[in-house]
């Protein structure tokens, strides 16, 4: 079995806006909101399991067109979700019941998806997806509120040599209750993805204020940081292309560069782009993803930054690893 990761979506919120008319927009290339999924892939090409992080707009129709999941090979074993936010599960409903769906077509059972996210994500999926909740979701994560930086436990998945590890980051935007109560409710995780012989990190919806990920305080902050390092392949949040001044619910790719400078992954990959956060006039207003990576690596040369940069394509696969093992379970 080959472990792959297939990119669903690099998009951030609003993909292409409706009478916008920047580079960005005017391209008719596919788009759909940031999401990875990870598959074991079978000597016959099937999926021996599939595991989704996040579900904005558009992730279905790149599971769809997925050639590993397509039409009867269809699998979702869990997923997991970075936080909340309608970019990264608004295609929850579609997702939940077109799976049920086809699967009692096929006269396969339906149990419920395994769901990981941290507990504050679970309050807002009650809110705003009670109806997925209710019906087609099963959470698996304990309750926590732990503050950016810390390492969570590994995933229980059933997957032989692969391990997902959650770290909590700090999103601002999302880190609050539904209920809008006083205090703050830490409600977003990266991923750190391993098998025997690679380490992929997923780090997107992070605000501009995680300054632990380049000067990490005490043992956790620098235990979260040592195993972010090092990654074959960091796919990072890259909202704005200006440096910001203040604190903003994105990272700059200035962020980006001092992020990679001390994490130092093999490759980077930008994630969670737009055209539209510099503001009309500036560098970064409707970039398409050819202007993005010309930018950034022309940066990434001048500066000597670990590695290549790039940003990658809807339905690009990534190799993660090989191993004799199926599943222990069919899920
Ligand atoms: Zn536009
Ligand atoms: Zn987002
Ligand atoms: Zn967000």
């Amino acid at each position: 079995m080959k472990h792959i990761l297939v990119v669903n979506g690099l998009e951030a919120p609003m993909l292409r806006q409706f009478g916008c008319d920047c580079g960005r927009c005017a391209s008719l290339e596919r788009q759909a909101n940031t999401s990875v999924s990870l598959l074991g892939v079978n000597g016959r090409d099937e999926a021996a399991y599939h595991i989704l992080v996040d579900v904005g707009a558009g992730v279905v129709d790149s599971l769809i067109a997925n050639p590993y999941l397509h039409a009867h090979r269809a699998r979702l074993d869990a997923l997991l979700l970075t936080h909340w936010h309608p970019d990264h599960t608004v295609d929850l409903n579609r997702l939940c019941v077109s799976h049920h769906l086809t699967r009692g077509r096929r006269g396969l059972p339906t149990p419920r998806i395994p769901l990981w996210c941290r507990a504050g994500t679970a309050a807002w999926l009650q809110r705003e997806h009670g109806y997925e909740w209710n019906a087609f979701l099963q959470l698996e994560a304990p309750a926590e509120n732990e503050p950016p930086g810390t390492l969570l436990p590994s995933l229980t998945l059933p997957v032989p040599g692969l391990r997902v590890t959650p770290i909590t980051v700090s999103h601002f935007g999302a880190d609050r209750a539904p209920d809008d109560s006083d205090g703050v409710q830490y409600s977003c995780a990266a991923f750190v993805v391993e098998t025997r012989t690679s380490k992929t990190v997923l780090l997107w919806d992070i605000d501009s204020e995680n300054e632990w990920l380049v000067a990490p305080e005490g043992e956790g902050q620098e235990t979260a940081v040592s195993l972010l390092s090092h990654a074959d392949y960091l796919f990072i949040d890259t909202a704005f292309w200006r440096a910001k001044e203040h604190r903003a619910t994105h990272p700059s790719f200035d962020n980006v560069q001092r992020i990679a400078a001390n994490l130092r992954p093999r490759h980077t990959l930008l994630m969670h782009l737009s055209g539209h956060p510099d503001g009309e006039g500036n560098p970064g207003y409707g970039w398409t993803n050819e202007q993005w990576t010309a930018a950034a690596q022309h940066v990434w040369t001048a500066k000597g930054l670990p590695g290549t940069v790039r940003v990658p394509t809807i339905g690009e696969e990534f190799l993660l690893g090989e191993c004799d093992d199926s599943p222990h379970t069919d899920f």
